[in-house]
């Protein structure tokens, strides 16, 4: 029906029951008592509205949809429809803040900053990467202008010029940080903020790394470029001079080889797409066979020695003859004719390792932290001198990192040095153990 009717026919009716009523009473007891009986229940039926009106007033003073009143007449409709539109209310109320809440906690997952601020780029709201990033801390700065909370002058001049297609590129608080404003809605703005140090630095790293490897290449070539023009240009040059010529390319050519085998090695190691292809080292073996080797090379020059006293390991056999030998031919290397190198295998408390100690000519402190670095070397002629690449002890920490373990240097200048790696328990290899691909 019709809502208007359903407001009308009630209250039309009530009033007609009270004029009959009156018009009764009237009737049989004389108009006095019939109109005061029709003013009295006028009057109780106009004080009833203000009753529920006052209780309406009351309830909007505090509206709780379970405090609502109960209604009487046309009050009833008017409360049950205002308890719906409270209780709608409050359930879009709750699933906003639910919404918001779930918006804030997927918005601090985010690895970037993310800044809200008004037109005039006063902060809104901000997720802690942000505040981490801009030095900014919510509670405190809310409200306050971007500009003054991020002091740097090229963020001045982004902010100024408003280019905001473009981001901007800028060292905050020690990172490089990528920033750019998005307005949105007209009158607010996001800043955004990615943190480039770390690619920033992969990047100089590999631009360092081509830079030296081209170096390292070029010497050779050069040497061997010159021989072979004075080859074409002096035809007639007698064969001890040829001769000695020869020795010399074959020895860059060499030093070539070793440098483009190592740099596959590393870039091998360092490969994401290459699974470590673990199974039993039988160390042993592998320990005598380095020795040998190393005896060969030292050709008599040093006193060797080798204990094995600890357990086989899982491992790639193939990874560790390169990391081990790395180490021993930089002993024999760095160590001065008449030196001792003493080789041992042990089981330690937290695993087990592999210590290569020389009587040889040490190293510094000030260099210790950064012989693992590609091409570091403390004596650049020393290190060619003995075909070394500069790309050993690089090779040596990849290979640990791969078997989950790290090496450690102690050295005293003049004096000698100890290369120890070292692998966790979990690398130990036991009869029944189960070998992880
Ligand atoms: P290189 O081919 O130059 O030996 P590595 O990466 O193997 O390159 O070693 C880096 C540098 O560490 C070497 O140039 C050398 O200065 C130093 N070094 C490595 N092993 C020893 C050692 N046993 N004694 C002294 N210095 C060493």
């Amino acid at each position: 029906m019709n809502p208007q009717l359903l407001f009308w026919i009630p209250a039309v009716l009530r009033l007609l029951l009270v004029m009959i009523g009156g018009a009764v009473i009237g009737a049989f007891f004389g108009p006095v008592a019939g109109l005061t009986l029709a003013f009295t229940a006028v009057t109780a039926l106009a004080f009833l509205q203000l009753y529920y009106l006052n209780r309406l007033d009351n309830w909007l003073d505090n509206p709780d949809s379970e405090k609502i009143p109960d209604g009487f007449g046309s009050w009833t409709g008017v409360f049950a429809r205002l308890y719906k539109m409270r209780r709608d209310d409050e359930r879009n109320q709750m699933e906003l803040t639910e919404w918001l809440a779930r918006f804030r906690q997927a918005m601090s997952q985010l690895p970037d900053g993310v800044a809200l601020m008004d037109d005039v780029l006063f902060l809104e709201w901000c997720n802690p990467v942000a505040q981490a990033h801009l030095g900014l801390d919510l509670e405190r700065d809310k409200g306050m202008r971007v500009t003054n909370l991020v002091r740097h002058p090229a963020f001045m001049d982004y902010i100024i010029l408003g280019r905001y297609d473009e981001p901007l590129t800028l060292t905050l608080r020690g990172r490089k940080l990528i920033v750019h404003i998005i307005p949105f809605e007209n009158r607010r703005q996001i800043l955004v903020t990615h943190d480039a140090t770390e690619s920033e630095r992969i990047d100089k790293m590999r631009r360092d790394f081509i830079a030296n490897a081209s170096h390292e290449l070029r010497t050779p070539l050069t040497v061997i470029n010159g021989f072979l023009e004075i080859a074409a240009s002096q035809p007639n040059l007698d064969l001890p001079t040829r001769q000695s010529h020869i020795k010399l390319m074959s020895e860059q050519g060499q030093r070539m080889q070793h440098l483009v085998e190592d740099m596959l090695t590393l870039s091998r190691l360092e490969s994401a797409d290459l699974p470590l292809h673990s199974e039993k080292v039988n160390i042993k073996a592998l320990l005598d066979q380095i020795q040998r080797e190393a005896a060969a090379l030292s050709g008599g020059r040093h006193v060797f020695s080798l204990t094995v006293a600890g357990p086989d390991i899982k491992g790639n056999t193939e990874e560790l003859r390169s990391a081990f030998t790395n180490l021993v031919t930089n002993a024999i290397r760095y160590t001065p004719a008449a030196g001792k190198i003493d080789l041992a295998w042990t089981e330690t408390d937290d695993g087990a390792q592999f210590s290569v100690r020389d009587s040889g000519i040490g190293i510094s402190p000030k260099h210790i932290g950064r012989l693992t670095e590609r091409f570091y070397r403390v004596d650049k002629s020393r290190s060619r001198e003995t075909q070394g690449t500069g790309l050993g002890l690089a090779i040596v920490k990849h290979v640990l990192l791969r078997h989950h373990g790290k090496l450690e240097i102690e050295s005293v200048a003049e004096q000698g040095s100890t290369f120890i790696a070292k692998f966790p328990k979990s690398a130990i290899y036991y009869q029944s153990g189960q070998l992880d691909n």
